[in-house]
């Protein structure tokens, strides 16, 4: 499917909800900045635009954006977000009312960047109450078609919902000559696809939660693509770094139109939030958002493999409380968040002690899971992060034991029910993820 077939459409789906996907237009080709003067233009009266970047980013493309405007007779102005204290801006509530005091209310938002800046500018926009395109520099997260922003808020980490793009404009060669290292972050996170969709299926078969089956095929004709290929995404091939942005395009598409996260975020996604608020519990800086992942979600593969193997599961006692050894300061609220999940935990040990529960939990997961081996490979082919020791904790590798302990508790610090906690149930924690991580990740 293209991504054309989606934008603006609004249609009933076999998961019996209606899905309605809010961003209009997206272009991918050389002339695409070309057409942002008419997709600009309906919106803009007295106020004019507002072009929003980072130093680098308006150099590789804000200043091109903002001239091909003024070109076209649109008024406007640009605003370049500050770097913070670890060089890049932040998805802040500072950064936010800095922009907004810094600059006059726009009628029309440009956000020219990727992650961070793309966050900042829907928020403002949101908060403005109008309407924002996006030009992406880089193939590395999947939130350009999302409304939410992730963004922290008197120093919390929060996620909630403002409003998608209009528009999501890309010039290839800007993304083909982003650095390597953001192509590779959104690889580890395009990655975390089929673990993250089996965590959603094991969610929709023990607790009957709400699962769609059409957002998680969205990425099934691209996935090929980059996973048999991945040095097309090393060598800067066009090919593969087109299918690894659209796939991330259809991630961010598939978590608009469910509005949750499943479809693209499970245990993996767990370990990595873990390794970042533990490094700012210490004042530490962690690495990209999608290199985490992808190394993460190589565990999470194995460990279903390995989980999965078991023919007839034995359940043990979960830990009535989190570990405050390990969390710390920050027991109090991953606590809140293991307290709803403890009755989870119970009633998945009580119903896949029954084996035809069991044997039906492996029919319906193992023919959709991608190798542990396959996802590695990949990792390791296109040059991305695919050992623990390739992420970096303020600013060196990350240890083996800053990954492993990570990966055993993540488990408790949200509600959702993923792999991980299966191998909890299944006693494997922390003998058998040290395992997996010594013939996975070294
Ligand atoms: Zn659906
Ligand atoms: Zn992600």
């Amino acid at each position: 499917m293209e991504p054309s077939h989606l934008l603006g459409a609004s249609f009933a789906c076999d998961c019996g909800r209606r899905h309605t996907v809010p961003t209009e237009h997206f272009l991918y080709d050389t002339e695409a900045f070309s057409k942002l003067p008419s997709l600009a233009e309906k919106h803009i009266g007295d106020r004019g635009f507002l072009v929003v970047a980072d130093q680098r980013t308006f150099e590789v493309a804000g200043r091109r954006v903002f001239e091909t405007l003024t070109a076209a007779g649109l008024k406007g102005a640009h605003f370049l977000v500050p770097d913070g204290e670890d060089g890049s801006p932040a998805a802040d509530d500072r950064t936010r009312d800095l922009i907004r005091c810094q600059t006059a209310p726009a009628d029309l938002y440009i956000s020219v960047g990727s992650g961070v800046i793309n966050d900042l500018v829907k928020w403002v926009a949101y908060l403005e109450d109008r309407p924002y395109l996006c030009v992406a520099t880089a193939a590395s997260m999947n939130g350009y078609a999302s409304a939410n922003v992730a963004a922290t808020v008197d120093g919390l980490k929060v996620l909630f919902h403002a409003r998608a793009p209009e528009a999501i404009i890309v010039h290839p060669d800007i993304i083909l000559n982003a650095p390597h290292e953001l192509t590779m972050s959104g690889l580890g996170d395009v990655l975390a696809k089929s673990v993250s969709s089996a965590d959603w299926k094991l969610n929709q078969l023990l607790f009957d939660e709400y699962y769609c089956q059409f957002s998680v095929d969205l990425l099934k004709d691209l996935e090929p693509v980059y996973l048999d290929n991945p040095e097309d995404l090393r060598e800067g091939k066009e090919e593969g770094i087109a299918a690894l942005f659209k796939a991330l395009l259809f991630s961010s598409i598939a978590m608009t139109v469910t509005g949750t996260s499943s479809p693209a975020s499970g245990g993996e996604h767990l370990i990595s939030h873990t390794l970042d608020i533990v490094a700012a519990r210490d004042g530490q800086t962690h690495d990209l958002h999608g290199r985490q992942v992808g190394v993460s979600s190589i565990l999470m593969a194995a460990l279903y493999e390995r989980v999965l193997a078991i023919d007839q599961p034995r359940f043990i006692e979960p830990p009535p409380q989190v570990n405050e050894e390990y969390w710390g300061s920050l027991s109090g609220i991953v606590a809140g968040e293991y307290q709803k999940k403890l009755p989870k935990l119970h009633q998945a040990a009580s119903l896949l002690a029954r084996p035809e529960q069991w044997r039906s939990l492996q029919a319906a997961i193992i023919p959709n899971l991608v190798a542990a081996e396959r996802l590695k490979h990949c990792l390791e082919q296109g040059g991305g992060a695919h050992r623990f020791s390739d992420l970096r904790r303020n600013g060196q590798p990350l240890s083996r034991d800053g990954f492993l302990l990570a990966a055993c508790n993540a488990h408790q610090m949200r509600a959702r029910f993923t792999v991980l906690d299966l191998a909890v149930l299944l006693g494997m924690v922390p003998d058998e993820i040290e395992v997996l991580c010594d013939r996975w990740l070294c």
